[in-house]
């Protein structure tokens, strides 16, 4: 290692999103001139900022409906009402995701049962296969942007009769095997939540192709009897007997959000071209160290590299924290899901005390080495290129202190 790498410290950082576009501001400036924020509340004539909303979101992911709501959280939720799930279901889904996620599950009075995460860092398809008799729902998470093998999980799932919800919270814009994440299964949810891949603070979106599960998420969302309205939902037939039936939980998009949504959603290709760029210059520098190991990124998967996994395999709590710990004094925020405890926004399955989680000593193995950095836009690319000198510095560092 050589002396400047040593004291090279990075300034940035690490929960500094991009400005909203002038163009989303504007659009905002004027829905608050207006005052008609709320989503029905339109003047004649006018189409709301959410509906259009809901109608680009829908053509870019070649969905039929979509729905824009007040959370991804929601989103997922409200997609496990819609297909059927009642309360005291058991839920399929990761044991590597965020908290979110076995919420959305519990919001509905249902039971995760968590499945394995490979060193690969998907779903692990083999303890799918496994468990696929326990529920029939999955609600897959593609935590971190990792896609699974989507044809061979589909394949699982459709023999077993399991019907998948996708949270696709880190891979809106990402695909596998051309398909767009989110299109596989039969409800794809979005966060629009700041640290997504559009920001409106909080939001979330839903999509599916299923006349009747849109109808239902657009009438527990809060429509009233204004589902008409929804220009991006089903024809109004849809909506004949589940309208009287369905619960009014409100957790619709205001037109505020919408505007500043808009024009971040038309950006969202070449915000993953900045972003994979990013990506790839953290990867580039880490490559090759020893003691680390990079994610293979499989050739079916277009990802979305908004933040960066690194492995760091068996080796000891002490020694990790050891890295953790070096790295932050030289400015290299790095979260770790080996901690016993929930950190800030970082926690694992067995932090869920509400669920009964058997223990899952091959995915503990795995999340023990687990780092995991945010890497938003406003990095340059040589501020990559200087966070992966110093995760590269120290990482050697440790490892020849302690885990050779
Ligand atoms: C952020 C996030 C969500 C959705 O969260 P909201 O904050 O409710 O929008 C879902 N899943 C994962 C893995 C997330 O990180």
């Amino acid at each position: 290692m050589n002396d400047a790498a040593q004291g090279e410290v990075f300034k940035g950082s690490f929960t500094q999103q991009e400005p909203i576009p002038e163009e989303g501001i504007e659009a905002a400036v004027a829905v608050m001139r207006h005052g008609r924020l709320h989503r029905y509340n339109t003047a004649p004539n006018e189409t709301a900022e959410t509906v259009l909303l809901e109608q680009e979101f829908a053509a870019l992911v070649g969905a039929k409906y979509c729905l824009a709501v007040a959370s991804g959280g929601y989103a997922m939720s409200t997609a496990l009402r819609a297909v059927g799930v009642q309360t005291g279901d058991r839920v399929l889904t990761n044991a590597f995701t965020l908290a979110p996620v076995p919420g959305a599950i519990a919001a509905v009075g249902a039971v995760p049962v968590f499945i394995g995460v490979t060193d690969q860092l998907v779903i692990d398809l083999d303890d799918l296969a496994a468990k696929a008799d326990q529920a029939d729902v999955l609600l897959l998470s593609h935590m971190r942007g990792h896609l699974a093998d989507m044809d061979a999980l589909m394949r699982i799932c459709r023999q077993s009769g399991i019907t998948v919800i996708e949270d696709c919270a880190h891979t809106m814009g990402a695909a596998w095997n051309g398909v767009p994440s989110g299109r596989h299964g039969t409800v794809g949810c979005y966060s629009c939540q700041t640290y997504k891949h559009v920001n409106s603070g909080e939001g979330g979106l839903l999509v599916t192709d299923d006349a009747e599960i849109a109808a239902r998420a657009i009438m527990l969302s809060g429509s009233y009897m204004l589902y008409e309205r929804h220009l991006a939902g089903p024809p109004k037939e849809a909506f004949e007997t589940i309208r009287f039936e369905t619960p009014n939980i409100s957790g619709r998009m205001d037109n505020l959000r919408a505007a500043i949504l808009r024009p971040q959603l038309r950006d969202l290709e070449e915000r993953r071209a900045r972003w994979n760029a990013r990506y790839l210059e953290v990867e580039k520098g880490l490559k090759d160290t020893a003691g680390l190991t990079v994610i293979q990124r499989p050739a079916q998967e277009a990802f979305v590299g908004s933040s960066f996994q690194l492995l760091l395999q068996g080796w000891s709590a002490d020694a990790v924290q050891a890295v953790l710990r070096r790295c932050a004094a030289r400015g290299v925020e790095l979260k770790w899901f080996g901690g016993a405890e929930p950190v800030g926004f970082t926690s694992r399955y067995d932090s869920w005390r509400y669920v009964d989680a058997l223990p899952m000593p091959q995915s503990d193995a795995v999340l023990a080495g687990i780092i995991d950095m945010r890497v938003p836009l406003t990095f340059s690319l040589e501020d990559c290129a200087l966070i992966a000198r110093i995760i590269r510095a120290e990482v050697s560092t440790v490892f020849q202190s302690n885990v050779k």
